[in-house]
């Protein structure tokens, strides 16, 4: 007997996921504000209702995939007014560990289960059922919701407890922009230095250079030929993303006084980048503005 889910944020990445619990089984109730996203979670037979807390209704677990820490708690806060004891509460956003800590505090009040679940993985990820969680909150909630993250991803980290998973999000996502930013200076180095893409990926990759952002997403077209910049940088993970979740990390190590130099100054280049209207490309695109700057 699947139980009923409600689902709030049915966007690029919520959409998907809660048609994917869709088709394992469970009936899923769904709130969004866009038009677009009620129309595409309509198709995938999701019951649509007019407000959050209506999708309570014959709900047991309620999951959120909200853009930012403040819709989040805007939501969780509308959420617990109503919500029946004993329910459990995740939240798959992306946002700051305070903002989690709080959600869970109000759904621990509430005589609720709560868990913060970010994913990696992407809208492909998320289509696929193929999405990574780190899972932060107690091993009871995350053994009754384990199923219904299974519907939607095929790894589960539990991470530690309440707000652990938005940090280790947090901080791989840290790891990422630096990575993408240090391989794409390096390939512009080796342009100067007059080496090939393939020679520099033949060596890099399998070597101490090796990462995700060489080896999967390299930021040049040829070696990798899934990777967006054989598609003009169409996303793959869009620059803005990347900017949010460098200043989310920003934030935490501000509030912890962690000395993170090189996470600044990544986010320095992606929020220029941003500015330049690049956005909307994928991260690995900001190669580009570090090829202009290289005269
Ligand atoms: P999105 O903008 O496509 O979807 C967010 C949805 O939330 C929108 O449809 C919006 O209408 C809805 N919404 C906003 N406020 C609402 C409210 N008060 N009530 C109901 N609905 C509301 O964003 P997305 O790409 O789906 O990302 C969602 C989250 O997942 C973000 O935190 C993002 O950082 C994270 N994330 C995104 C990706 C990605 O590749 N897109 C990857 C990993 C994590």
């Amino acid at each position: 007997m699947f139980e009923t889910i409600a689902f709030i944020g049915l966007g690029n990445m919520g959409g998907p996921m809660a048609a994917n619990l869709v088709k394992t089984g469970y009936p899923v109730r769904g709130f969004d504000l866009s038009e677009t996203a009620k129309l595409t979670a309509t198709e995938s037979g999701i019951t649509l209702c007019d407000t959050a807390a209506e999708t309570l209704t014959g709900a047991s677990i309620v999951i959120t995939m909200l853009p930012a820490g403040h819709h989040v708690l805007s939501v969780w806060s509308e959420l617990v007014e109503v919500v029946d004891q004993g329910t459990l509460m995740i939240d798959c956003s992306t946002i700051d560990v305070d903002s989690a800590r709080k959600c869970h505090a109000l759904a621990n009040e509430a005589g609720c289960l709560s868990l913060d679940a970010p994913v990696s993985g992407g809208t492909a990820g998320a289509s696929a059922g193929m999405l990574t969680f780190m899972v932060g909150g107690e091993p009871d909630a995350l053994n009754r919701g384990r199923p219904v993250i299974e519907a939607m991803g095929r790894r589960v980290v539990h991470c530690g407890s309440a707000g652990a998973g938005q940090a280790a999000k947090i901080c791989n996502n840290m790891i990422l922009g630096i990575t993408m930013a240090g391989v794409c200076e390096a390939f512009v180095l080796g342009e100067k230095l007059g080496l090939s893409h393939q020679a520099l990926f033949d060596v890099a990759s399998t070597s101490s250079g090796q990462c995700w952002a060489i080896s999967t997403n390299c930021p040049v077209p040829g070696p990798v030929p899934t990777s967006p910049a054989n598609r003009d940088y169409k996303p793959g993970f869009a620059a803005a993303l990347m900017l949010k979740d460098m200043r989310l990390s920003q934030e935490a190590a501000k509030s912890t006084g962690a000395a993170t130099a090189l996470g600044a100054h990544a986010t320095e280049l992606y929020e220029l980048f941003d500015q330049l209207g690049h956005g909307g490309e994928d991260f690995s695109s900001i190669i580009n503005t570090i090829r202009d700057r290289s005269p």
